[in-house]
């Protein structure tokens, strides 16, 4: 499964973050993913419940995905516009020589930890 893959990876960094910052639990990630990835949100939140069930730290974490539409630029005549994952054609020209500019990016905005209430060392 593709979410299961990026998942994986997403919890990989979340964690390392987290702990960086000398946090007891993961509580909370936001993501922003964009369509043209084909990660479906469904999938996403099941494979990021199934991940964080096996560890204590990540355990109860909660999952906000916000999926971006895929946005290109005409290389031809210079608009922007959006569409979905499979007509990309300029819909001013019908120019088919463009460019993506947004729709395929797979990045953690944000993330809330739970975090001691004592620095005691
Ligand atoms: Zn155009």
């Amino acid at each position: 499964m593709h979410e299961l893959g990026i998942m994986t990876g997403v919890i990989d960094s979340v964690k390392t973050a987290a702990l960086d910052v000398g946090a007891t639990r993961l509580l909370k990630v936001t993501l922003s993913v964009g369509e043209m990835t084909e990660a479906v949100d469904t999938a996403l939140q099941f494979a990021f419940e199934a991940l964080c069930d096996d560890d204590p730290f990540t355990k109860g974490a909660e999952l906000e995905v916000n999926m971006i539409r895929p946005k290109s630029r005409c290389l031809e005549c210079g608009a922007v516009y959006e569409h979905d994952r499979f007509s990309m054609f300029c819909p001013e020209c019908d120019g088919f020589v463009t460019e993506l500019i947004a729709g395929r990016e797979m990045q953690i905005d944000s993330i809330e930890v739970d975090l001691p209430d004592d620095t005691e060392e």
